[in-house]
C-alpha cells in the first residue's frame, strides 16, 4: 500500500522493503503526520543503506 516508490538519491536504486534507510526531509510546519507518505513523496530524499554508510553524520 505504499504510495511512493522510494529511490536512493545517491545511486538511484529502488529502496527495498525492510531496508534500513536515511531520509532527509524538512519537518512539516503543520501539526500531525497524517499525510506523511504524501509529504515524503514531495519533500523526502531517501538514501539507501549502502550509500548512507559513506555519509558521516
Ligand atoms: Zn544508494
Amino acid at each position: 500500500m505504499a504510495l511512493i516508490t522510494p529511490k536512493c538519491m545517491k545511486c538511484n536504486n529502488e529502496i527495498k522493503g525492510d531496508e534500513k534507510i536515511l531520509v532527509e526531509m524538512r519537518y512539516p510546519k503543520r501539526k500531525g503526520f497524517t499525510e506523511i507518505k504524501a509529504f515524503l513523496n514531495v519533500e523526502g530524499k531517501f538514501i539507501c543503506e549502502e550509500c548512507s554508510a559513506e555519509i558521516k553524520i
